[in-house]
């Protein structure tokens, strides 16, 4: 029997005996909450007793590193290097989850317990991330057994504070090039674009927060006494917002729109699936020669995150000194992160709003990135994921969200291939979150088969 046919056979005992649930539960039941203290003891915990443990017995090396940012979750790597002249591929995962909400889920359900329902494992972190990269780690563990070694060489770097923002992670792989060297990162997160069907997607968009600040005078000010003298904040801030974009959000801003959503691109976002939400979208809503795909993945979109002036709660009859408005440009490649803010700044003056102050987020800004749709690499787990799982995977450009992407397409300055394992009803981030059987036994199969075929081709040519 072929190695390949031999490693799909090994993982697929690996699901239908059961292991694959038992394993994940065992994540799962570690509550590694990364955004409430509670969770903290457990960060470290998911790394020294869960996944150094699993990756020494496949014959990894692991090291555990303290975050450079004080205070943040710590960071595991481990390697197996077979070969140095073998290609090497960089596989990451996150192991925290977003706090528990546990007086929110639905009875019978209790988010570090995982339950079974029909299709449905129901768990904190069950599709974000735990499911994810327990399904990589395992097909190579598959195709290890199957043959005796990878036939390439591996590197897994788990973090502990994604959902925090990734603190400290870009750091780390500035101060850790050498150790973190690759051909290719092959990772997983987010959701399929449908449930049936593999996605790929190389690149994400990237943000800019900031608000919009006028600020007038120092108080409020009697409206009866000082209406038609004083000038009111919030009118202003409203006209200013009206001149960023038009009624249906299309953005007024000229370098606020993208030069990227070329021909090619457009040809691949045209065979995508419509975008699922489970609610009602509006077609009358942003760039109106778009399609609803090409507006989300490949292009830019200006949000209003929150508004104030004056005190909403108490209102009293007083003109406000100040209003305030907390702001986000998504952005694909194709719009220079540079010259977002000085860009919006050019624009307000033009049009007469010197008054409107522009104060970037300490949030700060992340990176858009994105891999050429038929760059070697795509092609090549294109290809493989079909052959595997008998369905034509969707090619995504790039995310309508936000990954910490640039750490390996910029830092690490790797090719990006990630594969999600969730699909867009998991509940991520929300009450009731769980992944499907079905399509994990399915990702499972494609990414066995995936790294059997980068053993035996080795890397595509690029
Ligand atoms: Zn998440």
């Amino acid at each position: 029997m072929a190695i390949r046919d031999t490693a799909l056979a090994k993982i697929t005992e690996y699901f239908d005996s059961g292991r694959f649930q038992s394993e994940l539960a065992a994540l799962v039941a570690r509550p590694t909450e990364s955004q409430d203290p509670r969770g903290t003891p457990h960060l470290m915990g998911y790394l020294t007793e869960a996944m150094a443990p699993m990756l020494t017995e496949m014959g990894f090396t692991t090291e555990l590193f303290d975050n450079p940012q004080p205070g943040a979750g710590p960071l595991l790597v481990a390697q197996r290097i077979e070969d140095p002249a073998l290609p090497t591929v960089l596989v990451y995962g996150h192991g925290d989850v977003i706090r528990a909400q546990e007086d929110q889920w639905r009875e019978g359900l209790s988010p570090f317990e995982l339950t079974e329902e029909g299709d449905r494992l129901y768990g904190r972190g069950s599709a974000d991330n735990k499911v994810q990269h327990l399904i990589n780690i395992r097909a190579m563990a598959a195709l290890i057994e199957a043959q005796g070694k990878l036939g390439f060489n591996a590197k897994v770097l788990i973090e502990m504070g994604e959902e925090n923002g990734s603190p400290g992670l870009k750091q780390f792989c500035e101060e850790h090039k050498e150790l973190l060297a690759s051909d290719v990162l092959i990772a997983s997160d987010g959701p399929r674009l449908s449930p049936e069907a593999p996605t790929i997607f190389t690149g994400s968009r990237g943000g800019s927060l900031f608000d919009l600040r006028v600020d007038l005078r120092e108080g409020a000010h009697h409206s009866g006494n000082f209406g038609g003298l004083l000038a009111d904040p919030a009118i202003i801030l409203a006209h200013a917002l009206a001149c960023i974009t038009d009624e249906r959000g299309q953005i007024a801003v000229p370098e606020w729109r993208p030069d990227s959503l070329t021909p090619r691109i457009r040809e691949v976002l045209s065979v995508l699936p419509g975008v699922e939400s489970g609610m009602a979208l509006d077609p009358d809503w942003g760039e109106e020669s778009l399609t609803m795909s090409e507006r989300v993945f490949g292009w830019n979109s200006f949000a209003v995150l929150a508004m104030v002036s004056g005190v909403p709660e108490a209102p009293v009859n007083a003109i406000s000194g100040w209003a305030r408005a907390t702001c986000q440009l998504r952005f694909v490649v194709g719009t220079d992160p540079d010259d977002i803010l000085p860009a919006l700044r050019r624009h307000l003056d033009k049009h007469g709003f010197d008054k409107v102050e522009v104060v970037p987020s300490d949030r700060g800004a992340f990176p858009a990135t994105r891999l050429d749709p038929d760059h070697p690499w795509v092609r090549f787990a294109t290809a493989s994921l079909e052959r595997s799982t008998g369905t034509a995977p969707h090619i995504l450009p790039n995310l309508g969200g936000s990954l910490p992407n640039d750490c390996f397409a910029e830092v690490l300055a790797l090719p990006t291939i990630w594969v999600p394992h969730s699909y867009a009803g998991c509940n991520q981030h929300a009450p009731n979150e769980h992944v499907l059987k079905s399509l994990s036994r399915q990702a499972l199969l494609g990414m066995t088969g995936l790294f059997a075929d980068l053993a035996e081709h080795g890397a595509p040519e690029a």
